[in-house]
């Protein structure tokens, strides 16, 4: 029996979707339903009962449950949550003899919004700048300390930035959204509290809906990964199967970063909408991270480029479009 946290989420619901379809015994455990039907448990990691519940008879655990919040009011509930919640499902996998742990950090860990050198290796110093990148680096620390204690196997993957392809171009979705469309951003800056960022985004509002080129303060657009959930999945199923993951620390995403001025015209000629050009202040997102040692280890190879997901995101967006008009 495989545990499976976070079960109700982005890429929870996609591995146990891909296990069950390899006909694993798999238990989810989420805040709430996925909906998908097959074993869960809705409760919370900050609650001892549910984890000792979700524990029962379990074999792997694969902890993909966190609370993701940039805003200071979530920060109390974040370090419960990530924190203590991964402490406790830490000793209570060990007490239930799990034979493995796998651990979805984050590249926040280092941070990939500040990096010290390109790519960004395993090897990166680890200084988080936002309390959600600390988050992960304490639960790495906790992982750490039960790998020492040698009762089970422990794997921390640091997930690139993931959207399943039907987000990137949903002007309401949580990442994707603010990234790539004008009012989405200003309405997530007003959120923050960051007026000035929001009255600089409003300066560049043409009347009517449009996109977002994010420069930094010397006109160098943006550049990041943006990885496909399915490309995470198959990786977590390494991290699961693979016998030389044991005990290592892999990153996990794309094998190339994408550049907002290449990125953005695709999106464009894809939704029809304009794009305005907006230099923040600061150096901005400029990263490129290294999944070599994941692929030299455990074979991982990244399926889902920019342009695949950006067919599939076309064809979710004409979705969307139909189910409107039809409503
Ligand atoms: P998600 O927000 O879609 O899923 C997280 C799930 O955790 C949600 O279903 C949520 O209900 C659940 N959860 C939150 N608090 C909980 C609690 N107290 N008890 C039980 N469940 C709780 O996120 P995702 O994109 O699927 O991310 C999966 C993992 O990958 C997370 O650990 C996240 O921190 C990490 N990660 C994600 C990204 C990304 O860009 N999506 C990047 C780096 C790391």
């Amino acid at each position: 029996m495989i545990l499976v946290t976070g079960s109700a989420g982005r890429v929870g619901r996609a591995v146990v979707a891909a296990l069950r379809s390899r006909d694993r015994i798999v238990r989810g455990l989420d805040l709430r339903p996925s909906g998908t039907g097959g074993e869960e448990i809705v409760g919370s990691l900050e609650d001892a009962e549910a984890i000792f519940k979700a524990m029962d008879g379990v074999s792997d655990v694969l902890h993909l449950g966190a609370f993701m919040s940039w805003l200071s009011a979530d920060r109390d509930s974040m370090f419960a949550v990530n924190v203590e919640g991964t402490r406790r499902l830490l000793d209570a996998a060990s007490l239930a003899g799990v034979r493995r742990f796998i651990f979805a950090s984050s590249g926040e860990v280092y941070p990939e919004n500040r990096p010290e050198f390109l790519p960004i290796t395993e090897d990166h110093p680890l200084r988080p700048n936002s309390p959600y990148g600390l988050t992960k680096l304490l639960g790495e620390e906790l992982v750490h300390f039960h790998q020492r204690m040698g009762r089970m196997e422990t794997v921390i993957l640091r997930f690139s930035h993931t959207q399943d392809a039907g987000e990137l171009l949903d002007e309401e979705s949580f990442f994707s959204g603010p990234r790539f469309f004008l009012r989405p951003r200003i309405r997530q800056q007003l959120s923050f509290g960051n007026t000035a960022i929001a009255d600089l985004l409003r300066s560049h509002d043409i009347g009517e809906p449009s996109h977002i080129l994010a420069r930094n303060e010397d006109g160098r657009p943006f550049r990041m990964h943006i990885t496909d959930t399915r490309d995470m999945v198959a990786g977590i199923l390494l991290a699961l199967d693979h016998p030389k993951a044991a005990g290592g620390t892999f990153n996990l995403g794309a094998d190339e970063p994408v550049n907002f001025a290449e990125l953005l015209p695709k999106i464009s000629s894809l939704t029809g909408l304009p794009i305005v050009t907006v230099d923040f202040p600061g150096d901005g997102v400029y990263y490129h991270t290294s999944n070599e040692r994941i692929r030299n280890t455990l074979g991982f190879e990244a399926q889902w480029t920019m342009d695949r997901m950006l067919d599939d995101a076309a064809a979710a967006r004409r979705r969307r479009g139909a189910m409107e008009q039809g409503q």
